[in-house]
């Protein structure tokens, strides 16, 4: 790790994505708080086209820093989508400054906007992992379980409304049953008392039977009177 001087408000530390700059001291919006600094590449000469390093901070069309350099300590700081320092850039002196654009706490990370060409080519491709697109991808994930839970919820209430439905139809289907046979119990006893009532036509023809027991009795009958007659006669 680069010897940093004690008086500088920064130092060198373990980020999220390797390493990182952290302030040591309260840093005020605005000030300046490092220099980007590094060898000055000419795009005209073909050796200075040529390179090619992540460090490469360009200033115009024609000039770019190339910070690759151990000495340039603003190379450890890390890009951020809601960042608290930006670079300053003077193309006409050559020049880039990373200044702070919020108040910077004591053990805060500082981090500037890369630009849209380096997150394009170095950030998109393997996911940005500031903070602030942690935080949206956190968001995200628990949007997406809270989704998934309620999607779980939706359907397990339908399936209950399903088996709560089909339980209903097989009530209805029991009652229609039980209606059936006891209507069929009901005609049948109907037919049972049609039965009845036949025996009652029976009792009809026990009452038949009594009047020819009378009948009986008054074949009986004649006879006694014919012997109380005749008893009478022997009398
Ligand atoms: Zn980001």
């Amino acid at each position: 790790m680069p010897a940093i001087s004690p008086d500088k408000p920064y130092r060198v530390g373990r980020s999220r994505t390797g390493l990182g700059l952290f302030a040591t001291k309260p840093i005020k919006k605005g000030a300046k708080i490092v220099r980007y600094f590094g060898p000055l590449l000419d795009c005209r000469k073909k050796k200075d086209d040529a390179i090619e390093n992540k460090y490469l901070f360009e200033l115009n069309n024609r000039w770019t820093i190339d910070g690759s350099v151990r000495k340039n300590i603003a190379r450890y700081i890390n890009h951020a989508c809601k960042p608290n320092a930006e670079s300053d850039v003077s193309a006409r002196k050559r020049k880039v400054v990373i200044r702070a654009i919020k108040n910077i706490e004591p053990g805060e990370e500082i981090n500037y906007d890369y630009g849209t060409d380096y997150f394009k080519a170095y950030l998109k491709p393997i996911g940005c992992k500031c903070a602030a697109c942690e935080k949206k991808r956190k968001k995200k994930r628990a949007e997406a379980r809270a989704e998934k839970l309620r999607l779980k919820a939706k359907a397990e209430k339908k399936a209950l409304k399903k088996a709560e439905k089909l339980a209903a139809k097989a009530r209805e289907e029991l009652a229609q049953k039980q209606k059936q046979k006891l209507k069929q119990a009901a005609k049948q006893r109907l037919n049972g008392a049609r039965a009845n009532g036949k025996l009652l036509n029976g009792h009809g023809g026990s009452a038949a039977a009594g009047q020819l027991s009378a009948a009986k009795s008054g074949i009986f009958v004649e006879p006694a009177n014919t012997q109380g007659q005749e008893a009478s006669a022997s009398a």
